[in-house]
């Protein structure tokens, strides 16, 4: 009898299906497992598989259970991928090994600050307000320019352009304004698609996909 599918397996071979009909490799293509609100017993499973890059949307939860695992897996890779506040980014530096939430000058300066103090620089992602919605974070796309050269300036590693598209739409277009801009501005990183839509975002050029309810089920 066949063994069935994990859900690792499966999204592995969405990315190497989509990737290929792109012409692009999958090697090139980061997926990040997004484990917000999954306990460790729930992750440990994918640690086994060989998942190393995951990703959590709040520092105070991560702070919870990343310390152990990552002291048990010396070579996990921890990703924020939720919104930040200024007063949180010395735990957000100490803790993750990449930030894709940057958004607002207030946050380029903390964290411009809180890397120089730990002596240590994160890549990071600046999120896009890519569909214009009152409520989602994200810079506007007008202020992208200006604080990027702000980021910049402070010295903080940006290697990238982030994204979560506006819900119940077709995200392809999103997606592809997305790699524009980054492509206008000089970046070669795209962290977008989830689990309903990371196939379409790596056609669209996406470089890191952050996919949970795909590989931990429903939240
Ligand atoms: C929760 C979350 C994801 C993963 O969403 P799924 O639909 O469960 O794959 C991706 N990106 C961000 C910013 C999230 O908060």
């Amino acid at each position: 009898m066949d063994h069935a599918s994990t859900p690792l397996e499966t999204v592995r071979a969405g990315i190497a299906k989509a990737a290929s009909i792109a012409g692009r490799k999958a090697e090139d293509i980061t997926l990040i497992a997004i484990s917000k609100t999954h306990d460790a017993e729930v992750i440990l499973p994918l640690i086994e598989q060989g998942q190393r890059v995951f990703g959590e949307n709040r520092v105070q939860e991560a702070q919870g259970k990343w310390p152990a695992l990552k002291d048990s897996f010396h070579d996990i890779e921890l990703h924020l991928v939720g919104q930040l506040q200024s007063n949180k980014a010395d735990d957000a530096v100490a803790l993750f090994d990449c930030i894709h939430s940057v958004d607002r000058p207030s946050l380029v300066t903390a964290l411009a600050r809180a890397m120089e103090k730990a002596e240590r620089k994160l890549p990071c992602f600046i999120q896009v307000n890519i569909g214009e919605e009152e409520q989602k974070g994200g810079c506007a796309i007008a202020d992208l320019p200006g604080l990027l050269e702000q980021a910049r300036a402070a010295g903080l590693p940006v290697v990238g352009l982030m994204c979560v598209p506006p819900a119940d739409i077709e995200p392809a277009p999103f997606f592809a304004f997305l790699a524009k801009l980054a492509a206008d501005n000089g970046l070669e990183k795209l962290s977008m698609g989830m689990s309903g839509d990371y196939e379409t975002a790596i056609k669209l050029g996406a470089t890191h996909v952050r996919v949970g309810s795909a590989l931990f089920g429903a939240r």
